[in-house]
């Protein structure tokens, strides 16, 4: 049994927390915020997960709201060249759902748990002096402290790090007062609107710790663009209003469900920006102690891809299996290296390299993929070949790792396409294109672009 200290009480150093616990350590989790402090605070994000997140939960016994929560069932994209106009719709199932629970909620749970399994939680706010102490006294000492100061003991990794400045400006609400299904879509997805021009904008079925079954929107923001309207927000009603008229503004099929949208606590917003960074994951202290950075802490990225939480969670199981196959070695910087390599070649990089993706133009591989897959509707029963593409997309969310590099590879992108299609790349490129040309042509004619039928 190793002593191990975990900095932070968000979604991951919770994880770590109860993961280390389970194999038997003895663990201390220090946090800023008690379980009821939780409640009443500004939640973090949105932190939506996938299934290779929510194996973990369910194996380490979390997933307290299985029958509560509003599944997302999958994914459904609309790119708009400008305003107003709907040039290409991709609706993708996920395997296995995702889940979006209030952070606050969780943590509050989650930290009650830890103490019921076992664990030590202690309520302070970890200075870097005590942070010596903490280090001196552990085994292992892990900092899930996400962006906050402590993350700053953590030297960014300027060859990892592709941005130094925010990609976005974000809008962030937790609202209520809509219906939970969207009309025409047989599925729950993940709701996203792309205005190359302006950033975009999308809707993930969340479970509110007050409200229920709800929703969350982001609007992800190119700075000086069109949707950059919220950085002088001071409420987040204001938030909400402003929300509204963009969607009339610039997207309309949405405004009319968005109408009836109400914040759904008072803290339940956030405006501000993310540069999305790579840290070095080993912290040394004055004494030169070394701790680990988990989490936000070693990696932040833009929320536009939904990956944060997702991409911690992986860094955890890999943290708990490196930390189960080292036995009772010291845990010392070559060991704290190794383990996050270990985890950066599967998982981070994959995930850093598609969230990025989402922040860039359109490449021609993706663009052809996407054009492929026109005509993708989501349902349950649809075998066909243009939505195996649309879900096989949608799944990368869930595993950066499976396509990431086929979409920015035109030559694997045609393979993939041919392969599934079972037909010629460019003649599944043409079919997609035909479908999007009749969709201009039916908004020209005040029409909604209705995607061809499905082929066989
Ligand atoms: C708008 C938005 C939407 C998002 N949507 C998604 C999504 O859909 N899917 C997804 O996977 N990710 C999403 N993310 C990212 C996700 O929220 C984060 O990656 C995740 O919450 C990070 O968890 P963490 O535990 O590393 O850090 P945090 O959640 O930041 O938790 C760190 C905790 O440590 C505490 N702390 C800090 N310093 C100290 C200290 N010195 N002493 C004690 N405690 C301390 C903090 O108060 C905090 O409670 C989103 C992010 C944003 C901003």
């Amino acid at each position: 049994m190793r002593n191990i200290g975990v900095i932070g009480s968000g979604i991951i150093g919770l994880l770590a927390a109860h993961g280390l616990r389970k194999a038997g350590h003895q663990v201390t989790l220090y946090s800023d915020k008690t379980p009821e402090q939780w409640l009443q605070g500004r939640p973090t994000g949105t932190a939506a997960r996938f299934d290779l997140s929510l194996q973990l939960e369910r194996e380490l016994g979390l997933n307290h709201w299985d029958d509560q929560v509003p599944w997302c069932e999958g994914a459904h994209f609309t790119v708009c060249p400008e305003p107003r106009n709907r040039l290409l719709t991709l609706t993708g199932r996920l395997r296995r759902p995702g889940q979006a629970i209030d952070v606050r909620l969780q943590s509050h749970r989650w930290m009650n748990d830890l103490v019921a399994r076992g664990g030590r939680v202690e309520i302070e706010s970890v200075t870097l002096e005590r942070l010596e102490q903490i280090a001196a006294s552990h085994d292992l000492t892990l900092v899930a402290a996400g962006r906050m100061e402590l993350c700053q003991l953590f030297a960014r990794d300027a060859a990892r790090s592709v941005y130094d400045a925010p990609q976005r400006q974000l809008a962030w609400m937790c609202i209520k007062g809509l219906k939970m299904r969207h009309d025409n879509l047989p599925l729950v997805p993940v709701r996203f609107n792309a205005l190359p021009t302006a950033g975009e904008v999308f809707y993930m079925p969340f479970l509110h710790k007050d409200v229920g079954p709800s929703w969350n929107c982001l609007f992800e923001a190119k700075p000086g663009g069109p949707l950059d309207q919220f950085r002088g927000a001071t409420s987040g009603e204001q938030v909400v209003e402003i929300a509204k008229g963009l969607f009339r503004e610039l997207f309309p099929w949405d405004a009319d469900w968005f109408q009836d949208a109400q914040l759904s606590d008072p803290n339940g917003w956030l405006v501000g920006a993310v540069t999305p960074t790579v840290r070095n994951p080993v912290g040394r202290l004055p004494s030169g102690r070394e701790v680990m950075a988990l989490g936000d802490t070693v990696m932040s990225l833009d929320p536009i891809g939904g990956q944060g939480a997702n991409n911690g969670s992986k860094q955890v199981r890999n943290l708990l299996e490196c930390v189960a196959g080292h036995g009772d070695r010291p845990f010392d910087a070559a060991w704290m290296h190794a383990t996050f390599e270990r985890f950066f070649a599967r998982h981070g990089l994959p995930t850093y390299t598609f969230n990025n993706l989402l922040l860039e133009p359109i490449g021609p591989a993706a663009r052809e993929l996407l054009m492929a897959q026109y005509g993708s509707d989501g349902r349950a029963d649809n075998q066909s070949a243009v939505q195996r593409l649309a879900n096989a997309f949608t799944e990368n969310f869930n595993d950066p790792a499976a396509l990431t590099s086929v979409v920015q590879d035109q030559r694997q992108t045609r393979e993939l396409i041919a392969q599934t299609t079972g037909s010629p790349w460019f003649a599944a490129l043409a079919r997609g294109g035909l479908g999007v040309a009749r969709g201009q042509l039916r908004q020209k004619l005040g029409l909604d672009p209705k995607p061809p039928p499905l082929a066989a």
